[in-house]
């Protein structure tokens, strides 16, 4: 479910351009307001929706859940610390969610700047950058050749 902006909401103030991993969440030059410029290359992270102070960003339902008539709002309260999606079928039905915009504390999460550098034996490893501290756990599970299938199943 891609994104899109409801221009008269949006203020321009460009904090779903710095957040977008995509890079598609852009500020027009003209009307100085964000849009999407490629639906397609949405992640559907949700990112934006959820850094947008303004609620002026919108999610396009797949048709076989949300066909015309429906709608996917998202509020995020950061007072409260929820994120709210409130899904409204074509007919009428409607689903609330709330989540915690986050499940750690607040500035609790360390930035890369505060990990070791890497060093080159590392790109040798299977691991990604700071696993497997970061995931908190001992070691990355591992899977032995005998315990794959050959032949058809
Ligand atoms: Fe970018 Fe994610 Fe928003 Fe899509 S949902 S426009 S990928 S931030
Ligand atoms: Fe507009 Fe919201 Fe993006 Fe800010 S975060 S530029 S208000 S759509």
């Amino acid at each position: 479910m891609s994104t899109f902006v409801y221009m008269t909401s949006c203020d321009g103030c460009g904090h779903c351009v710095d957040i977008c991993p995509s890079d598609i969440m852009h500020i027009d030059p003209t009307t100085r307001r964000a849009y999407n410029i490629e639906p397609n290359f949405c992640w559907e992270c949700y990112s934006c929706v959820k850094a947008c102070p303004q609620n002026a960003i919108d999610v396009r339902g797949y048709a076989d859940f949300a066909p015309m008539g429906h709608s996917v709002r998202v509020l995020r309260e950061e007072e409260k610390g929820t994120v709210s999606w409130k899904i409204k079928f074509r007919d009428g039905r409607e689903k609330n969610f709330v989540s915690p915009i986050r499940t750690t504390p607040w500035g609790s999460i360390k930035g890369p700047a505060e990990y070791e550098d890497p060093n080159t034996q590392d790109f040798a490893t299977q691991q990604l950058a700071h696993e497997p501290d970061a995931l908190k756990i001992d070691s990355l599970p591992t899977i032995s050749r005998s315990q794959f299938v050959e032949g058809p199943l």
